[in-house]
């Protein structure tokens, strides 16, 4: 079976791994701390905070950011539904912003209309958050301006980005949004078994992220250590918010420290089979992914639509099925997250955001991680040209 996406790992992985197993500390250790350091010097933030997923750590960004009850959370609808569920999670309401037909983010067009209306009715949102598509990063020069002008604040979940550039500077830089959350499950960029991070170059947030990923508990003296009013006492530690276990142990750590010294090749390798793809299948009525120069995407993803435009799915289920009986593993990003009968219970419908329906009716995301080789690449290119041409 050719997965359409599935770890890398390799001997060093597994040596890194051995040694901490081996070492006193499997968790609350070293190698977290370092790991942290080693994210967010590669993509230029001052700080990082390790969780135990990218999940996790988006509530963790959410709250820390003043995100609560009675608050306003903007999203798109192309992405997994842990971001908008975690929006629910930290107590504020969600809602959803058309993507674009390109790029397949977010609209800045129809963010800024939706912002208009917002603005009459005192109904700003307090964070928008962007979603990097496939790793395609979102057009966050545009973002931020309407973040200044209406005075919210940009979380990007870059759980598809991790290696990506917007102008040159990488995805996760305070340049781009406030504060950036990864995702280290096995299918992403890379991976620490399951695990998360919150980078920003904001310190409250990111204290208020340490303290959160650990019950709530701060060690750090910034925070002064509390008079329980009980006379003198020993004290160790502070709960100062309400937080949870979201830690990540030393275990995953050490995986993901030896899984991003090898980022780059990752994002090279994924690169050069995005060109044989985009090469082969040009011929095709298919739309490839948006390329240009200021958006380098990190292919996570490498998601086409079906054209003509189709006003079904058939072809697209038909493609999917057949490859699936023939050990072609494609996949769908993404079920539009407000048509999910849970939202729908919320009180979402259809036609809410046209074109995240659109796209969904004929989207196919076809195999692309380090362990394809060529022969798979042909393989797909093969099946994909038998339905199509
Ligand atoms: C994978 C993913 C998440 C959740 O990541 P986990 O680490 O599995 O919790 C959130 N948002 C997006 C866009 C994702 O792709």
């Amino acid at each position: 079976m050719i997965k359409y996406s599935q770890q890398y790992i390799d001997e060093e992985d597994l040596v890194a791994v051995t040694e901490v197993l081996k070492s006193e500390l499997i968790t609350q250790g070293n190698v977290v701390r370092e790991f942290e350091h080693s994210v967010s010097s590669y993509v230029g933030a001052k700080y990082g905070v390790a969780a135990n997923s990218a999940t996790s750590a988006l509530h963790v960004a959410l709250v820390s950011m003043g995100v609560g009850k009675g608050d306003w959370v903007w999203t798109s609808p192309n992405t997994f539904v842990a971001t908008a569920n975690a929006v629910l999670t930290s107590g504020a309401r969600v809602d959803f912003i058309d993507i674009d037909l390109t790029t397949y983010n977010i609209s800045t067009e129809a963010l800024r209309e939706k912002l208009e209306i917002a603005e009459r009715r005192a109904c700003i949102p307090k964070v928008v958050i962007a979603v990097d598509f496939a790793g395609l990063p979102c057009d966050y020069e545009a973002l931020k301006s309407l973040s200044e002008k209406y005075n919210f604040k940009i979380l990007s979940d870059s759980s598809h980005a991790l290696g990506a550039r917007y102008k040159g500077i990488e995805i996760g830089h305070t340049q781009h949004s406030d504060v950036c959350v990864f995702s280290f499950h096995p299918v992403k960029m890379i991976t620490t078994g399951e695990g998360g991070m919150i980078v920003t170059d904001n310190k409250l947030v990111a204290e208020r992220s340490r303290a959160m990923v650990s019950h709530g508990i701060a060690r750090s003296t910034d925070h002064g250590f509390i008079n329980f009013g009980l006379g003198s006492e020993i004290i160790n530690y502070s709960q100062v918010a309400l937080g949870n276990n979201y830690r990540m142990s030393e275990i995953n750590a050490a995986l993901g420290l030896s899984q991003i010294k090898k980022l780059d090749g990752f994002c090279s390798q994924r690169q050069a089979i995005a060109e044989f793809y985009c090469q082969q299948l040009v011929n095709l009525p298919v739309q490839l992914p948006y390329r240009n120069s200021i958006f380098e995407s990190s292919y996570h993803l490498f998601s086409i639509r079906l054209l003509p435009n189709s006003s079904d799915n058939l072809l697209r289920n038909k493609i999917y099925e057949d490859g699936l009986s023939k050990g072609i593993g494609y996949n769908i990003h993404y079920i539009p997250v407000y048509l999910q009968p849970f939202y729908q219970k919320q009180g979402f419908k259809r036609g809410y955001c046209p074109n995240a329906e659109k796209y969904f009716l004929d989207c196919l995301s076809i195999p692309l991680h380090q362990k394809l080789d060529f022969s798979d690449q042909h393989r797909v290119i093969e099946h994909l040209s038998s339905w199509l041409q």
